[in-house]
């Protein structure tokens, strides 16, 4: 029931008609016995100053803010986490009476997914292929968890010049680890980083839709049972690049897995509770799996 005191949450973004959250987190509401409610609005990056405005209005508890307003929404918060600050992005605000704070899960939706794999990533070697808002949020979150080194492996297109003002603000930011970006096209190189990391990450848009049956990795001798692969890419959950790394005998952890655990990391700042990421996975997503 929606009483006179039931609060609001919400997804600002464009588009959010097919996004889960609503979903899952008014599961999740509802199981807790909290009053709140979740609702998808339709936000353009032209609209994020007066989304903002309105949730200050109405006093809603939270927001998960997804593109095209990640970057656009930091200006008109009171404080953003460490992590805000080095990525540039924001997928999270809590307000907390009237004082609007900034996160950003998607890092620790990431670390937490290796984590329920086993891997604990303080002083690893990591391979991320991709210089985008997800390897971005995944390079920050990883370097403040201790990485010791971690490469980066992009192709020279739109997102290279960026990438590389981008990693060298990082390697200046934590001046005892190392990152460094490297073009994807010298496989030879690839391959010798891949050797020796202790995780493997697809953070590009290959393996899903129109890439659906590609995957970056072509020599598969690289994969084995010392090396996590992981993937950002979440539809299809088993992409090519996993189903080839667990038929060579790596362990896998699924772009869904980071998905879900960066919402429980969001529900834990709006709630201070865990969400029950098996159940949410079994409920919502089983037939997909
Ligand atoms: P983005 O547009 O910011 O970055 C795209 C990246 O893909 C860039 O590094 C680009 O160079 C690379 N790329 C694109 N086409 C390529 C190709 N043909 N070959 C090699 N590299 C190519 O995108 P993003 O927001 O970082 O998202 C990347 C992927 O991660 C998407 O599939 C997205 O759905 C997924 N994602 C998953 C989660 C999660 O929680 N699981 C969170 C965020 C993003």
């Amino acid at each position: 029931m929606i009483t006179g005191t039931t609060r609001l949450l919400g997804l600002f973004g464009s588009p959010v008609k097919h996004s889960m959250s609503p979903a899952m987190y008014n599961y999740c509401f509802k199981k807790w016995k909290i009053d709140w409610r979740y609702l998808a609005f339709n936000i353009s990056r032209e609209d994020t100053e007066e989304a903002i405005k309105a949730f200050r209005v109405l006093r809603m508890r939270g927001a998960n803010i997804t593109m095209p307003c990640k970057q656009a929404v930091i200006p008109y918060l009171d404080w953003v986490s460490p992590a805000v600050k080095l990525s540039g992005a924001c997928n999270t605000i809590v307000n907390d009476n009237g004082f609007l704070k900034g996160y950003i899960t998607d890092g620790e939706g990431y670390v937490m997914n290796l984590q329920s794999h086993g891997m604990d990533i303080q002083e690893k070697r990591i391979t991320i292929l991709g210089a985008g808002g997800a390897a971005t949020a995944i390079q920050v979150q990883v370097l403040l968890d201790g990485a010791a080194e971690i490469n980066v492996f992009n192709k020279k297109d739109g997102f290279w010049n960026l990438a590389e003002e981008k990693i060298q603000k990082l390697q200046d930011s934590f001046p005892n680890q190392r990152i460094s970006l490297y073009d994807l096209d010298n496989q030879e190189l690839l391959q010798e980083k891949i050797q020796k990391s202790d995780v493997l990450t697809n953070a590009t848009r290959v393996g899903m839709a129109p890439l659906k049956d590609v995957s970056l990795i072509q020599d598969t001798s690289v994969f084995g049972e010392r090396l996590l692969v992981t993937d950002c890419v979440y539809n299809p959950i088993k992409t090519k690049l996993l189903a080839a790394a667990e038929e060579s005998g790596s362990q896998i952890a699924d772009g869904l897995g980071m998905l879900i655990y960066q919402g429980a990391a969001a529900a834990k700042l709006y709630t201070g509770m865990d969400m029950p990421v098996d159940e949410i996975k079994e409920h919502f997503f089983k037939s997909e799996s």
